[in-house]
């Protein structure tokens, strides 16, 4: 039986690049050793990162002026280096708050002393939307902070807030290489890999040159000039994460890059929610403008249900669709490694359980 796995991350990774991986694991180009067990500073490794580096700033069209830079210790640890490196004018950050992880971001960037001004919230309407931004005050916040995908909640925006002459640091986790967005509207971009980008261990930072080096003696590995003055490498960085990213990038421009993933994503997505919204069991709770490419929502209604839903669907190869905790029903996350097939048998699934369910 094929197994589909929709989880939200740790994620479904390209079958070429988990392949590619058994090939690569008793000895990377006839070295003799594995990725696992070469050296950061080794020739081997510098040509996987330099190669990894371009191939994102290719991918992305990340102009010049933005560094790029790999972290460990997640996205969450970005809650905090963000506002430590960004937060340095005004010592306060405004933020849009579409669920947990925007809440979580907020949370982190005051136990360092930022200011944090939610300035629109969707919670009244159970996150179902986006939060909207009417006007941002001039010279206030050292930066807006959203979540350009909305993991656990199923939104994403597709059109940015404007942000006048705020900087823009987005959290993207979920959609990072899934959609396209225009870099050059962000100040600064963070996500951790192993939801689009292979496993976990890896941090991206995409940050805007002339934002860093303001805030002297900050802890060493949180300070966003370091790393880039070190090229990422001021300790030991995650080589086989850095490894397996180098692969996915690589796939991905081998697939036809971000436009096309962004054009399957939404045929996949398409797919699924068409079914929801005319099914007369499931239902997606999101407004359709605000839809998640990446993390698709739905619900019976009837927790007793959505269990059944979650167990029949994992008894026939469709793995991890059990939504999260917070939320409860079901969450399809359809990355970029997600076939369209993946989706035509869940839906056959979810029309099949909704046919004997009515008996
Ligand atoms: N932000 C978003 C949108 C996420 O989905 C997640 C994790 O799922 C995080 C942040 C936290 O990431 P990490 O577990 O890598 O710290």
């Amino acid at each position: 039986m094929t197994i589909y796995n929709f989880s939200a991350g740790p994620a479904t990774m390209p079958a070429e690049v988990i392949q590619e991986i058994k090939n690569d694991l008793p000895s990377y180009k006839n070295s003799g050793m594995s990725v696992m067990e070469i050296s950061h500073r080794s020739a081997l490794f510098e040509e996987i990162f330099q190669k990894a580096q371009q191939d994102m700033r290719d991918l992305l069209k990340i102009p010049d002026n933005y560094q790029v830079l790999f972290f460990q210790g997640g996205c969450t640890l970005q809650f905090t280096a963000a506002p430590l490196n960004l937060a340095n004018k005004y010592h306060r950050i405004a933020l849009l708050d579409s669920g947990h992880w925007a809440e979580r971001a907020g949370a982190e960037a005051k136990r360092v002393g930022v200011k944090v001004d939610v300035l629109d919230s969707s919670e009244k309407d159970h996150y179902t939307k986006l939060p909207s931004l009417e006007k941002l005050q001039k010279d206030t916040y050292d930066y807006l902070h959203i979540t350009t995908n909305n993991t656990i909640e199923g939104t994403a925006y597709t059109q940015l807030p404007n942000t006048d002459t705020t900087e823009l640091v987005g959290d993207m986790s979920s959609n990072f290489m899934g959609q396209r967005y225009d870099v050059k509207q962000f100040g600064a971009i963070m996500a951790g890999a192993q939801k689009n980008l292979g496993i976990a261990g890896l941090t991206i930072v995409i940050v805007r040159d002339d934002l860093i080096g303001k805030v002297p003696n900050l802890p060493s590995m949180l300070d966003y000039q370091l790393f880039a003055k070190k090229e990422s490498m001021f300790n030991t960085p995650p080589v086989f994460a850095i490894y397996a990213a180098g692969l996915v990038l690589q796939w991905l421009k081998n697939q036809g890059g971000i436009d096309e993933m962004e054009h399957r994503n939404r045929q996949k997505s398409g797919l699924l929610y068409d079914f929801l919204d005319n099914s007369k069991l499931f239902e997606a709770p999101v407004i359709k403008k605000d839809r998640s490419l990446t993390n698709v929502v739905f619900v019976t209604g009837n927790p007793e249900i959505d269990q059944q839903v979650v167990s029949q669907a994992a008894e026939s190869g469709l793995v991890n669709i059990k939504g999260h905790r917070l939320v409860g029903g079901m969450r399809a996350s359809l990355y970029n490694a997600m076939p369209y097939e993946g989706v035509e048998h869940l839906v056959d699934f979810l029309k099949n359980f909704e046919k004997n369910y009515r008996g």
